[in-house]
């Protein structure tokens, strides 16, 4: 499109996270996914007439950790509010909320993007309840109900309208992802729902400051698909504009099968919910003492990690950037350099053979806790050149995960131990010139680059016993 720099896009999201308490925010039904439909469903639930709803405090708990983790102003003064609507999914007639109050106020979370880390500013954070499910696909004639998730705790963060790329909004959902497991509130899980975004977006020319007519897309349930459709209502608008058309407000769905989106409504001005506060549910104020407790609980995050690390380990940003990519991976990390000083050889170790493994083997950091003193030991042999890295990491790393043991002593016993005798190297290094002729007559003429070939040979014939440091330096005042 010949004039789409002339416009910037506004995107803001709201993204709903299903926060990993065992039972809902009301009621002691079994909050998880997965069960048989309509088994998770109590008459509190279900709403009906004489039942009272009891707030869930971990959930309370699990909404402040968030906004701590985003830096949030946390409210002292809550209530949860009704916001009455009809539909199918909702038994109660009103789904519970906070209206004006969010427990959590503000807050920001960084992307690293190309063009630099960025700041994206939140609104708020907010506790609420969930709906139902219809589910339309089952039967050719009829919508099925299932009620088991009507009432499973939510937070709902919504960011500011400062968001201007399909990347950036991928990177900042990407972030969040990351934020909810590391402080482990939420599973993550797009594909079952336990992460669901909204994205707001809107267009206006390049330097203009007030925000243009807004379009919603709802309920885009995989990281991919934000940004598929963030991309293509973009150019919507873009076109939209371009041929001199006024864009609605409207709700709008994503089409994965053809990567487009389609209109669900025109968006009324303004929704008559009738908030009121929910009389059944007294309002809640939270001490700083409490809301200190829960910041002690937090464990260190990835943006702390990411500044000490590069302090204490001197790491490289990417590697960093790896490490802190789960809190699982983080903790391992933390653990291993612990015991060791080889800060460098085991970021390398566990971006590179370590996640091998695992993703190979389907096993987890947890099962390899008890492994670190041979880890240490398996890194150091390889770091004083007593072991050769490549046999360390294909064959003595599997070894000792499979049956834990020493890899000194495993390899002592397998003869794997690189040789520093200067008599050893000598007898392999005569040997491989001796077969190769004229690869060294090639060497002598100026193709020096064929030593490579040599250190291999040696390193075949030694079955991986020669240090290749010393073989090379070798190689070379022989061949000098
Ligand atoms: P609601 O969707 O309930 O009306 P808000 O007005 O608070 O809620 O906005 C929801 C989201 O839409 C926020 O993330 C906000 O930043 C974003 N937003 C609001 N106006 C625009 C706009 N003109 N363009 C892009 N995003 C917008
Ligand atoms: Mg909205």
């Amino acid at each position: 499109m010949a004039d789409a720099h002339k416009y910037e896009a506004v995107i803001g999201l709201e993204i709903h996270a299903q926060l990993a308490t065992q039972s809902k925010l009301f009621c002691g039904d079994d909050a998880s996914f997965g069960a048989e439909a309509n088994t998770h469903i109590s008459p509190i639930t279900m709403g009906h007439p004489g039942t009272l709803p009891k707030t869930n405090a971990t959930a309370i708990e699990y909404a402040i950790k968030m906004g701590l983790a985003c830096g949030s102003e946390i409210a002292k003064n809550n209530y949860f509010a009704r916001k009455n609507y009809f539909y199918p999914d909702l038994p109660k007639g009103y789904q519970i909320s906070q209206h004006t109050t969010p427990i959590c106020v503000g807050g920001t979370i960084n992307i690293q993007t190309p063009e630099g880390e960025k700041i994206i500013q939140l609104n708020r954070i907010h506790l609420e309840e969930d709906a139902g499910k219809s589910i339309h696909d089952i039967s050719a004639t009829d919508t099925l109900i299932d009620l088991n998730r009507a009432g499973t705790p939510l937070v709902e963060m919504v960011t500011e309208p400062c968001i201007h790329s399909a990347e950036d909004a991928f990177l900042f959902v990407t972030e969040v992802r990351k934020l909810v497991r590391w402080i482990g509130i939420c599973d993550g899980n797009m594909e079952e729902g336990s992460l669901r975004c909204d994205a707001n977006i809107s267009i206006r020319l390049k330097g203009v400051t007030t925000l243009g007519t807004r379009v919603e897309i709802k309920n885009l349930n995989s990281i991919r698909n934000i940004k598929k459709a963030i991309e293509f209502e973009i150019e919507r608008l873009i076109q939209i504009t371009e041929t001199g058309e006024k864009i609605v407000q409207q709700t709008r769905s994503f089409d994965a099968t053809n990567d487009t989106t389609f209109s669900i409504r025109d968006k009324e001005d303004a929704n008559d919910y009738r908030y009121f506060p929910d009389p059944d549910l007294a309002p809640f104020h939270l001490t700083t003492a409490y809301i200190d407790a829960i910041r002690s609980k937090l464990p260190a995050l990835p943006a702390t990690l990411k500044k000490q690390w590069k302090i204490q380990y001197d790491l490289s940003a990417y590697a960093i950037e790896q490490l802190v990519e789960n809190k699982e991976e983080a903790d391992f990390y933390i653990q291993w350099a612990a015991a060791s000083t080889h800060y460098k050889a085991i970021a390398n170790w566990m971006i590179g053979p370590i996640r091998a493994y695992l993703n190979e083997g389907g096993g987890n950091f947890k099962a390899l806790i008890t492994l670190i003193p041979y880890l240490v030991e398996l890194v150091e042999l390889v770091e004083s050149n007593q072991l050769n890295f490549s046999v360390a990491s294909t064959k003595i790393l599997k070894e000792i995960i499979s049956h834990p043991q020493s890899p000194k002593a495993y390899a002592l016993n397998n003869n794997l131990l690189q040789s520093n005798s200067m008599e050893d190297l000598e007898k392999w290094i005569d040997e491989v010139l001796k077969n190769h002729p004229a690869e060294v007559e090639a060497y002598k003429k100026g193709k020096k680059a064929i030593i490579g070939v040599f250190v291999g040979e040696v390193k075949k014939i030694s079955k991986g016993k020669a240090d290749p440091k010393m073989t090379t330096s070798l190689l070379a005042q022989k061949l000098a």
